[in-house]
C-alpha cells in the first residue's frame, strides 16, 4: 500500500534519539530548549512553547489566550476536529465559516464582528491571508498543523505577524514529526509564560530564596510536556525541514501536470508573490468519489478524505447547522479524495498513483 502520507526518518534521526536516551534528561531537559529554539529560528516569532501534540498545543494557546465561556470562536469546517475542539476546551463556543472555494481556507474577509477568537486553519498548508482580516478577534491562533516550512508576503508561518499565537503538529502524517508532538509560537512574553505554566500544571515557581522549594499554582494546568527523545528526533528532522517541503512542491508540480488531462478538480495552488504552500497534503475532488476511493484502494492507493466537515459530526449537531449552511465546502467536500503525498514517494510511485486514478476514472 502507498500511503496517503508518511515520516521519513533517517539514521540522523535515530542517532539522535539514541544519544539523548543515555543523556540525564529524558524530558524537561535541554533538548526541549534546543528545540524551541530552532522553532524560533524556522519561524522568526519571539518564542516557541513545544507540547505532547498538536492538539495539546492549541488547547494551551486557547486557554493562554483567555478564551473562555462568554465568548464565541470562529474556525474552518473543512479542518480536523481539534481545530474547533480547541474552544470547546475551555468553553468557548463555536462558530463555522464557510471556505472560500479559491483556497479551502476560510475567506478572512467573512470574519464576523461579533466573534471574540478565531483558530485560523491553513488548509493542506496554503496560509489563510490574515493580513486580510477586516474584523480581527480578541485573539487570533493559527492551527498551522499542515503549514510548517509555509511562507506567507510577510515571512514564514509561525511568525505570527498577524496573529497571537500560531500552532504546530509533529504527528508523523505532518511534514516534521516528533511522534507525538506540537508547538505554540508567540511574540508575546506574557502569553509565552502562560503557555509554559499550562503546560506544565499551572506551576510558577515563587523565586523565595527562604523558600526555595515554594511554588504556587496560578491556573489549572495539565501535563502537555513533550519529552527530550521526541524533540531530539524533532531537531533533527528541522534540519530537513527546506527538502521536505522542497520534495512536496515538486510533486504537486508533477501532479498538476500528470492530472492536467483528467476529469477532476485539483487543489487550489499558491497564488501571489512569496506565498509558498507546504503541500501538507494534495487534494483532488472527482466524481463518484466512493466508488474512486475504493477502485484506489484495491490497488493499493491509500487514498483518503480531508476532511468530513465538522459540522456533520454527531458532537456538534447542537450547533443546529448542516450541509444546507456551508454551500462551499459541501461542493468541495462532495469529490475531495487525498492522493499520496510526502517526501519520500518516488515518481515511479507517484506515476503508479497517477495511473491507478485515470484507470478509475
Ligand atoms: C493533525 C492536526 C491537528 C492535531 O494535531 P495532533 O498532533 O495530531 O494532536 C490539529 N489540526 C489540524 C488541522 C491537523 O491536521
Amino acid at each position: 500500500m502507498i500511503p496517503y502520507g508518511r515520516q521519513s526518518i533517517d539514521a540522523a534521526d535515530v542517532d539522535a534519539v539514541v544519544r539523548v536516551m543515555g543523556s540525564d534528561w529524558l524530558t524537561q531537559g535541554p533538548t526541549v530548549t534546543a528545540f524551541e529554539r530552532r522553532l524560533v529560528e524556522q519561524t522568526g516569532a519571539a518564542h516557541a512553547v513545544a507540547f505532547s501534540s498538536g492538539t495539546a498545543a492549541l488547547h494551551a494557546a486557547a486557554a493562554a489566550g483567555g478564551l473562555g465561556p462568554d465568548d464565541l470562536v470562529a474556525t474552518s469546517p473543512l479542518s480536523f476536529v481539534a481545530s474547533a475542539n480547541s474552544a470547546r476546551y475551555v468553553g468557548a463556543r463555536v462558530q463555522l465559516l464557510d471556505i472560500d472555494e479559491t483556497t479551502y481556507d476560510v475567506d478572512p474577509a467573512s470574519v464576523p464582528a461579533d466573534v471574540d477568537g478565531l483558530v485560523a486553519v491553513h488548509y493542506a498548508g496554503l496560509p489563510m491571508d490574515l493580513g486580510r482580516l477586516v474584523n480581527r478577534p480578541r485573539v487570533v491562533i493559527e492551527d498551522a498543523a499542515h503549514a510548517i516550512g509555509a511562507r506567507t508576503p510577510d515571512g514564514p508561518v509561525g511568525n505570527c505577524a498577524h496573529s497571537d499565537m500560531c500552532c504546530f503538529s509533529f504527528h508523523p502524517v505532518k511534514t516534521v514529526t516528533t511522534g507525538e508532538g506540537g508547538a505554540v509560537t508567540t511574540n508575546s512574553d506574557e502569553l509565552a509564560e502562560r503557555l509554559r505554566v499550562t503546560r506544565h500544571h499551572g506551576i510558577r515557581p515563587l523565586g523565595d530564596p527562604d523558600e526555595p522549594w515554594a511554588y504556587d499554582i496560578v491556573s489549572l494546568g495539565y501535563n502537555f510536556r513533550i519529552t527530550d527523545l521526541q524533540c531530539a528526533l524533532g531537531l533533527s528532522q528541522l534540519d530537513k525541514l527546506e527538502r521536505f517541503v522542497e520534495r512536496r512542491n515538486q510533486l504537486a508540480e508533477r501532479y498538476r501536470e500528470l492530472l492536467a488531462d483528467l476529469d477532476v478538480v485539483l487543489m487550489p495552488p499558491a497564488a501571489g508573490a512569496g506565498v509558498r504552500h507546504a503541500y501538507h497534503l494534495f487534494a483532488v475532488r472527482v466524481p463518484d468519489r466512493a466508488r474512486v476511493y475504493a477502485a484506489m484502494r484495491d490497488e493499493g492507493i491509500g487514498v483518503q478524505v480531508h476532511y468530513v466537515p465538522i459540522y456533520r459530526f454527531s458532537a456538534y449537531s447542537d450547533l443546529g447547522v448542516g450541509p444546507d449552511d456551508f454551500p462551499v465546502t459541501e461542493r468541495v467536500y462532495g469529490g475531495l479524495l487525498s492522493l499520496p503525498m510526502f517526501p519520500a514517494l518516488t515518481d515511479a510511485d507517484q506515476d503508479e498513483v497517477v495511473r491507478a486514478l485515470r484507470a478509475s476514472l
